[in-house]
């Protein structure tokens, strides 16, 4: 199969060499990536976008909901089949080649370092039962990596469907995000929800992806920023990630604690309604903002699908606001960059303003009238100067397409 989209050499394609590929659009250099490594032309190339969570922060592991969309920000893995039970993997962000076979595969921890990724869902494939063909992959990708964007999922997903199309695999999209996510946690060894894996495969253009996840049901909530004059102003904090991984777990315990005290399976269960009564029953106040930050968090979210459904885009502002004040002050996962972020966003006029990710770090999401964005931009960079602060990063959010063949 050759994906008619990709130039086909007039000349005999060049040998395998060491140059760096071309700059450019990142599927042209996933392309140029494959024949420079390769020395032949991919087969075809397949997309996959990061992500940010609209609202609903540390609520996938208490079963509750999300809304995340896709970002124009891809991953693009170029690929090619090979024979027997043999992967080649080359990232450009990476001068290393990487090569694994069925011993790497047969058990998670033989492939360290980002490769893992890429073996992890070859394992996963695997364990799952599907016949994985050997390939050759090329990866090139806009997402920039460790900023709470999903480059982690956004590599998977792309692995995925390059390998799931080359092997003629029988494996439906709503099946895929597991797959990934146990490559994820499983081979990778990171732990993470359902939301990024769902985000990155499911979501349609135009579309945020209302996700509940206790049942992995989706719904495509329609979320056009254009159509209102808005825009969705990315901004990454560049703030040094500080204890991220011990304090996401010591919210996750207090979580499950809360609901075992409580006597239901998860906080999900918990209806706003309700809330006060079950504040009422928990004695450590650490414990009751918890709950309070979770059960209010899964209330703004059904709040915003509800405005969204009603075309009410420039109203759902204030429940970001709430949502980044829950997160500060009861959740306590935003640190000084994230808080600056939102607040000088909103003194220059952004209708609402939140961290999106885990915490400790990530970006910051402000809804903003489509002319001012630049403004707001230059509002919150100066207000990090004033601070001392790194120089935060900037991208326009434009809900975009989900894991996809080019
Ligand atoms: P995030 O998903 O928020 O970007 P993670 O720490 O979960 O951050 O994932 C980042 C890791 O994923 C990188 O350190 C790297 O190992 C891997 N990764 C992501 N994208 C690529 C890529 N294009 N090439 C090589 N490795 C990548
Ligand atoms: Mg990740």
């Amino acid at each position: 199969m050759t994906d008619p989209a990709l130039p086909v050499p007039a000349a005999p394609p060049p040998a395998a060499s060491a140059a760096p590929p071309p700059v450019g659009d990142v599927a042209d250099r996933a392309a140029a990536g494959f024949r420079h490594r390769y020395g032949a032309p991919a087969a075809g190339r397949w997309a996959a976008p990061g992500r940010v969570n609209l609202i609903g922060e540390h609520t996938d592991y208490n079963d509750g909901f999300v809304l995340p969309f896709a970002l124009p920000l891809r991953t693009v893995v170029a690929a090619a089949p090979q024979d027997g039970d043999r992967w080649t993997v080359w990232s450009e962000l990476s001068d290393a080649v990487v090569e694994f076979g069925a011993d790497e595969v047969a058990a998670p921890g033989r492939v360290d370092g980002w490769a893992a990724y890429v073996a992890g869902v070859v394992w996963a494939l695997r364990e799952a039962g599907h016949a994985v063909p050997g390939a050759r992959l090329a990866i090139a990708s806009d997402v920039p990596l460790g900023s709470g964007l999903s480059s982690s999922a956004a590599l998977e997903a792309a692995v995925l469907a390059a390998l799931v199309d080359l092997g003629g695999l029988d494996l439906p999209a709503e099946a895929r995000p597991r797959v990934a996510q146990r490559a994820e946690n499983a081979y990778v060894g990171a732990p993470t929800g359902i939301m990024d894996q769902s985000a990155v495969i499911r979501c349609r253009a135009g579309h945020a992806l209302f996700l509940d996840c206790r049942t992995e049901a989706v719904e495509h909530i329609p979320f056009d920023l254009a159509a209102a004059g808005l825009a969705m102003l990315v901004i990454d904090s560049r703030a040094p990630h500080r204890h991220a991984d011990g304090e996401y777990a010591s919210r996750r315990t207090a979580c499950e604690k809360a609901a075992g005290l409580l006597g239901v399976p998860a906080l999900r269960d918990v209806a706003a309604v309700d809330l006060d009564d079950a504040l009422a029953r928990l004695d450590d106040d650490e414990i009751r903002r918890r709950v309070r930050h979770v059960v209010t968090e899964d209330q703004r979210v059904l709040d915003t699908v509800a405005l969204l459904r009603a075309g009410r885009v420039g109203d759902i502002g204030p429940l970001l606001t709430a949502s980044h004040a829950s997160m500060r002050d009861d959740f306590e996962i935003t640190v000084p960059e994230v808080d600056t972020a939102v607040e000088a966003a909103l003194a220059a006029g952004a209708y609402g303003a939140r961290m999106t990710g885990g915490g400790f770090g990530g970006c910051v999401l402000a809804l903003v009238d489509a002319d001012r964005a630049d403004t707001v931009a230059d509002a919150v960079a100066a207000e990090y100067a004033e601070r001392g602060f790194r120089a935060p990063g900037f991208h326009l959010a434009t809900p975009a397409p989900g894991a996809h063949r080019l």
